[in-house]
């Protein structure tokens, strides 16, 4: 296993993968296990790297996963049965924004960590998926540095895209809904839960 996620990250650095940070998915992971989290949906697998540590958080969490590029995909499907986490790991191949989940599955926590213009598709196409006591966690809520900082980028796709993180921040803290924290760790960390336990 151990071995396992140091291949996974030396892949990631060779092929210019985005995993997430060693800080935040500690955070994550000190999260499912203190929330008694068992149920996860993670939007974005790239390869498999964050889906399987928090599989690995504690004996109970399962995750769904969806990636929609399909070279990630089968390294995803490659590293899950290496790790023997077949069982606990359910990768699907689909656009996140497309797919359909049967409407009865709830999940206690909803990682968004997939295309970062879409954030605010993610969060509200999912959240009729999140449990009344679920959390919606998403990362790279800072990108870089660069959100908040906008109007100093010139022109194009990243002043756009930084942009559009910048607006979900927005529909975070403004949101009637959700509280959310947002946590200086690794590239930004955004938690959010109901305002008000729904049943
Ligand atoms: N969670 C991973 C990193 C994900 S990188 C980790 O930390 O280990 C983001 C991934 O989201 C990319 O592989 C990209 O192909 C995928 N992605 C982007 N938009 C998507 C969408 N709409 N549906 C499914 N996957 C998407
Ligand atoms: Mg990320």
């Amino acid at each position: 296993m151990k071995q396992n996620i140091l291949e996974m990250e030396q892949y990631a650095i060779e092929n210019n993968v985005p995993i997430i940070e060693k800080k935040s998915i500690a955070f994550i992971m000190k999260y499912i296990k203190s929330h008694e989290i068992k149920n996860i949906l993670e939007i974005g697998s790239a390869i498999g790297y964050s889906a399987i540590l928090m599989a690995s958080s504690t004996q109970e969490a399962q995750v769904t996963t969806i990636e929609r590029d399909d070279v990630r995909y089968m390294e995803c499907l490659k590293n899950v049965k290496k790790c023997g986490m077949e069982k606990k790991i359910n990768v699907v191949f689909q656009d996140a924004l497309e797919l359909n989940l049967s409407e009865d599955l709830k999940y206690d926590l909803i990682f968004i960590d997939a295309a970062k213009g879409q954030y605010t598709k993610f969060f509200e196409k999912y959240k009729h998926f999140l449990s009344p006591n679920g959390t919606i966690i998403t990362d790279n809520i800072k990108f870089h540095g660069y959100v908040g900082e906008s109007a100093k980028l010139d022109k194009g796709n990243l002043k756009s895209l930084v942009e559009k993180i910048e607006s979900y921040v927005e529909f975070l803290k403004t949101n009637p809904e959700f509280d959310t924290k947002f946590y200086d760790i690794g590239d930004g960390l955004s938690v959010s839960t109901w305002k008000e336990k729904k049943n």
